[in-house]
């Protein structure tokens, strides 16, 4: 008995097909805001309760946003950089894993169904 190991739970089809009708024009990836908690380890960088974002992975420019790789869409401030940056943007062990994580952010949502909008 037991669930096939590449067997694909429900919760993460629904969350990469949310993600997948984002209609964002370059690579992006959901993302948490990280920020480094000390005398702890760098795996403790998960904040329960926060939004995934939209994490662009390329320079983005649409209409009047503008935003540079490692930037999230909606625009909210990265407060630790290098954290940020270890976490989210060097420690990409799966890509295909990080489109699990439906986006949550309601600024990021609102503005990408404005892109996709426009892109139509
Ligand atoms: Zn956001």
């Amino acid at each position: 008995m037991g669930l096939p190991k590449e067997k694909i739970p429900q919760h993460w089809i629904e969350a990469m097909e949310f993600n997948a009708n984002l209609e964002i024009p370059v690579e992006w990836k959901p993302a948490k805001k990280a920020t480094w908690r000390s005398g702890r380890g760098w795996y403790d960088y998960d904040r329960r309760g926060t939004h995934y974002h939209i994490l662009l992975l390329e320079d983005f420019k649409f209409g009047r946003i503008k935003r540079k790789f490692g930037e999230f869409l909606c625009g909210s401030k990265i407060t630790d950089r290098s954290t940020h940056e270890v976490v989210n943007l060097k420690l990409d062990l799966d890509p295909l894993m990080n489109k699990r994580f439906k986006v949550t952010c309601p600024k990021c949502l609102e503005r990408a169904e404005k892109i996709g909008g426009m892109i139509r």
